[in-house]
């Protein structure tokens, strides 16, 4: 990498000249870092805002999942089942499954190899448990906290390797050639030297972009279980003419707000108590009764919400467990109140005395407290007696299960479209791979565990194609500035404007909190074309207001002011998807429930926009992608591509190996 001082238009710039660039440092980053380092392109740099932020790095749950091929027992497995496995979530490319699936027992056995405990039989073999959309028992874990391991591991070995590591820089445009066909560069903030105007900018130019930025958590600050520290950056991949892929598709699910946590698993199996609250925690009331026909529905839906923890909106018929998210949904974001679940006290409806009738439960539900040994007692009692450790981890948070109650919402946790790329995880422009969940992968369902597998297969496939089809160096320092000067201007210019509307006090998390509300009303799990409308062109018209309308407290914040910068843009992209998906005849399907005026109500005393309709199956064949351009979303519809179906003849495929035919474009 080299390093130069340049002037543009009276900005005194930093460049670094280099191969290849990898923005970001969750699981995806550092594994594509190691990977293109092996493979043998030592001129490699990792650039982050911070090594310990994502969601990577700060991520946990029960058993935290990574999915892969079978390795373990008798189970017949195949690359091809698991290919099928994950090509059958609807609205994903049969390709792409297949190389995540090819490639999942290399990239699993890569981090083994760096030590992350999953963990083996006494004959070696990586038993697994069966996760959700799993047909078979794909799933391992390394414990709640796997994707930290992978990270820690990960980042030990691009210490060990001496792979160059910028932190503190947060990427803020991507530049590109003149024609708009190929990435060659990128503009950073230099986050330790904000207030020094001639080490403020930073810009990168670059022969490859490996950009692992995450999802775009930002959007749904307030309404995500994301880690505080992510927020995405897939605006600016938009604003340089990077496609967008599915991306209506995420999954929602029911978690504590003040400490970040699914409430999978036990939480729910233990049945605990879903009380409400007005907005200064009075005016208590259990409010599920409300909506189930009797108290048995009502306890047998708390119950299977443990192992169906998603939403999911094919499981809200019938009083099923998905109601729960929607009973929520309502309650928090509809009508302004706050929900809790209280572990202290059993639910009214269904007990006597405070004793819960443990004969109302389903055969199912019955069978499981008993085999646990929980047929008793408070819900607390039950969690103590089978998960000791999911009480410690509130306490170690500073929240006593055993005392308060802990406030939930319905969050966002996952991405599954993002920024589209081919097999070799090579976006619409060249030279630029987005890798791990700001790539969207994934379909409409995808198995628990999976985002982990493709952030680590994409990061093999983006440093394979890079080391063998682009090593060349990176332009002349002339000839990159006379190609990305107008854009690097434009991004100084906007950062000079947000420069000057520091004040002394701030609103920006005001503007956030605006942003997340807006999303989770236009783009969480209930979802209708005048809300997708309304929510998009309020989101343009703050991003077109921003500069005239945000504060800054003082210049350190001018990262802050990019960041909402990028999820307005984000957020404007993604509710046009929706409208979009809307218009097209898409219903309800994966994790969000679309208004239909001639469907169905979940529960009959749910107000009329809670009416709905499953989605024809021919849109779980379509993908739909769009570009953003000159403030405006163009979209356009493919088929899904089928999963391939090669010959190969081991002699045929080892001659267009050795002759490195494989690497290249289909
Ligand atoms: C509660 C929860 C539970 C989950 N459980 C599972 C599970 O069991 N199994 C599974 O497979 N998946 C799970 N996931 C999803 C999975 O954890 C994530 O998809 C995955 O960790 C994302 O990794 P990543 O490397 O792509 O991004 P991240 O780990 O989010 O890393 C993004 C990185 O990019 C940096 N960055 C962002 N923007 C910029 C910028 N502009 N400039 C510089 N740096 C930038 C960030 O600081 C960070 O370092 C879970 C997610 C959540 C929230």
């Amino acid at each position: 990498m080299r390093e130069e001082r340049v002037n543009v238009k009276g900005y005194s710039l930093r460049v670094y000249s280099v191969n290849t660039v990898v923005v970001g440092s969750g699981a995806a980053g550092l594994s594509a870092a190691d990977r293109v380092h092996s493979f043998g392109q030592k001129d490699v740099v990792l650039i982050t805002e911070n090594l310990l932020w994502g969601t990577s790095r700060n991520t946990g749950s029960d058993k935290q999942t990574y999915y892969k091929l079978t390795l373990a027992g008798d189970v017949r497995d195949s690359i091809y089942d698991l290919a099928r496995t994950l090509f059958e979530g609807g609205s994903m490319d049969g390709d792409i499954a297949l190389v995540e699936a090819a490639l999942s027992a290399r990239a699993f056995f890569r981090l083994v190899e760096l030590g992350v405990p999953f963990p083996h039989s006494v004959y070696g073999e990586y038993v697994g448990y069966k996760t959700d959309h799993d047909p078979k028992q794909r799933a391992t874990s390394a414990g709640p906290l796997t994707s930290q391991y992978m990270c820690e591991k990960l980042l030990e070995e691009v210490k060990r390797k001496g792979i160059k590591i910028l932190e503190g820089y947060q990427v803020i445009g991507i530049l590109t050639d003149r024609e708009k066909r190929k990435v060659v560069g990128l503009i950073a903030l230099d986050l330790k030297n904000l207030d020094n105007r001639d080490n403020r900018y930073v810009l990168f130019n670059a022969t490859n972009v490996i950009y692992t930025t995450g999802g775009p958590a930002g959007m749904f600050y307030y309404h995500s279980v994301y880690p505080t520290t992510q927020f995405g950056s897939t605006g600016i991949a938009f604003e340089a003419g990077i496609w967008g892929k599915n991306l209506t598709e995420w999954q929602f699910g029911i978690a504590s707000k003040k400490f970040r946590w699914n409430l999978s698993g036990t939480y729910q199996q233990v049945i605990p108590r879903y009380v409400s609250t007005d907005q200064n925690g009075n005016d208590e009331r259990e409010f599920l009764k409300d909506y189930f026909p009797d108290p048995s529905s009502m306890l047998n839906a708390v119950f299977l919400k443990g192992y169906q923890w998603p939403f999911d909106v094919r499981k809200v018929e019938n009083y099923g467990s998905s109601l729960v998210d929607i009973l929520v949904f309502y309650e928090t974001v509809i009508r302004g109140r706050r929900v809790w679940l209280d572990f202290t006290r059993n639910p009214e409806w269904g007990s006597k005395d405070g004793e819960l009738d443990f004969s109302l439960l389903s055969k199912e539900a019955y069978e499981y407290l008993k085999k646990s040994g929980a047929l008793f007692g408070r819900p607390i009692d039950r969690l103590k007696k089978m998960n000791q450790p999911a009480i410690d981890v509130y306490r170690t948070h500073g929240i006593d299960l055993e005392r308060e109650y802990l406030e939930i919402s319905v969050c966002a946790q996952h991405n599954n479209g993002g920024l589209h790329g081919n097999i070799w995880w090579e976006s619409n422009l060249e030279h630029f791979f987005p890798v791990g969940e700001v790539n969207g992968t994934h379909g409409v369902y995808r198995p628990g565990g999976s985002a982990l597998n493709s952030g680590q297969v994409g990061a093999i496939r983006a440093a394979q194609f890079v080391v063998k089809n682009y090593s060349q160096d990176p332009k002349n320092i002339e000839e990159f500035l006379s190609e990305v000067e107008e854009q690097v201007l434009k991004k100084i210019e906007l950062g000079e404007r947000l420069a000057r509307r520091v004040v002394g006090r701030s609103n920006l998390a005001e503007k956030l909190k605006e942003v997340s509300e807006r999303m989770a009303k236009c783009g969480g799990i209930l979802r209708s074309l005048e809300m997708a409308r309304e929510g998009k062109q309020e989101a343009i018209t703050s991003l077109n207001n921003l500069v005239d309308s945000v504060e800054l407290s003082s210049i350190k914040q001018l990262a802050f002011a990019y960041r909402l910068y990028d999820i307005l843009l984000t957020q404007y992209v993604y509710l046009s998807a929706i409208e979009n998906y809307i218009e097209m005849g898409g219903r309800s399907r994966g994790s969000y429930l679309v208004h239909d005026p001639t469907g169905k109500l979940p529960a009959p005393n749910l107000p009329e926009i809670f009416r709905y309709s499953l989605s024809d199956e021919s849109f779980n064949r379509r993908i739909q992608r769009v570009v953003y351009r000159d403030g405006k979303c163009e979209f356009f519809w493919d088929p899904v591509k089928p999963i391939p179906q090669e010959d190969n003849w081991f002699e045929t495929t080892w001659n267009a190996f050795m002759k490195d035919e494989i690497f290249k474009k289909r």
